[in-house]
Order: C-alpha cells, then sequence, then structure tokens
C-alpha cells in the first residue's frame, strides 16, 4: 500500500454535518493511526523539500492546521506560526474576515508573527470554497510576507476553491 492509499483509507465522509446537504470529510482517523500520520507528514515534508527549499515558516489555519503543521515545521527544522479565530491571541494582531462554506469568520495572526520578506506556506486539512485560505493569504500580505503555497490534505474540486487562489500554489494530497 502507498503512503497515499493509507492517507485515502484514514478519511471517512459524514453526510449532513454540520449542516443538512455538506458532505463532511473527518480526518480524524489519520490522527489516531501513527502510520497514517506518518504518511501525511512524510508526503507533505517530500513536497516542501522538492519545491520550497526557502521557506522560513509554516502557518497554520485554526484549528485543524494546528494538527499537522508544527508536525512538519520540525520535520523541516522551522518554526510554526497560528492563524486564529479571532480573539484568541494575546497582544497587538492583524485581521480578516471572510466567508465560510458554512458561515463568516475572523482570522487573526500577531503582528509580530511573520517579518516582511519572510517566505511562509500555509497548512489547513481541507480546502473548501478558498475563503479560509485567501483570508490566510490577505494577513500574510498585510505583514508583507511571501506566500510560497498552500497545503491540504483534502481538496474538494467541485467546489473550486483553488481558483480563489489563483496566484498561489495549492498542494493536496488527496482529492474528491
Ligand atoms: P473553505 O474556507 O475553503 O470553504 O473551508 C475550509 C475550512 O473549513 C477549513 O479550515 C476546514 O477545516 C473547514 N472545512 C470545511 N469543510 C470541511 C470538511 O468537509 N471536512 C473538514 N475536515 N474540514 C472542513
Amino acid at each position: 500500500e502507498s503512503k497515499l492509499q493509507l492517507v485515502h483509507r484514514h478519511i471517512r465522509a459524514f453526510p449532513d454535518f454540520p449542516k443538512k446537504g455538506i458532505l463532511f470529510r473527518d480526518i480524524c482517523p489519520i490522527l489516531k493511526d501513527a502510520a497514517a500520520l506518518t504518511a501525511v507528514i512524510d508526503l507533505f515534508e517530500e513536497h516542501v523539500r522538492n519545491n520550497h527549499q526557502q521557506v522560513d515558516l509554516i502557518v497554520g489555519l485554526d484549528a485543524r492546521g494546528f494538527l499537522f503543521g508544527p508536525l512538519l515545521a520540525q520535520r523541516l527544522g522551522i518554526g510554526f506560526v497560528l492563524i486564529r479565530k479571532k480573539g484568541k491571541l494575546p497582544g497587538a494582531t492583524v485581521s480578516v474576515s471572510y466567508d465560510l462554506e458554512y458561515g463568516k469568520a475572523e482570522a487573526e495572526v500577531q503582528e509580530d508573527a511573520v517579518a516582511a520578506g519572510q517566505k511562509v506556506l500555509l497548512i489547513d486539512d481541507l480546502l473548501a470554497t478558498g475563503g479560509t485560505l485567501y483570508a490566510a493569504c490577505e494577513l500574510m500580505k498585510k505583514l508583507q510576507a511571501e506566500v510560497l503555497g498552500c497545503m491540504v490534505v483534502i481538496e474538494l474540486k467541485e467546489l473550486n476553491g483553488i481558483n480563489k487562489l489563483k496566484t498561489h500554489n495549492v498542494f493536496s494530497l488527496v482529492q474528491y
């Protein structure tokens, strides 16, 4: 079995969650299986080493980006930065509001989290409409960081999120 097949096998689908009509892709089984989680990080690491050797920081999205981002950053020997939902971060922050696949939200990052000119890779569990990663890119722009690309475990192709992010590289492990 390949690493990708192993990852694929540890994603479940739940219909009508969190709302009727949404087919929710659940990544919890990946976290529960040491080999599947290692495979995810191996595949991300390989992608970064092959394509983005200049990366300075991994930037993860609240909340499931926090499950994979620090593991990847540690593998690469670089730091991890959190983009959080509004009101969770102390000190000076910059924020941006955005639309979700289901609802509205506001994202925040600490002003000193990334220095101007630093090269970052964004990470989350899943790309749907692209609203969340778009907002994260906007935050990075406000800090004058350079976004090298985005990485997700799962990409929902039919929602065309990648078009919203057309100026950036998107790397996904599994596509539906
Ligand atoms: P977008 O902003 O691209 O529409 O939605 C992506 C965000 O919503 C991600 O932060 C992701 O965690 C969450 N999300 C939306 N749909 C799903 C889903 O089916 N499964 C999981 N695990 N997360 C989802």
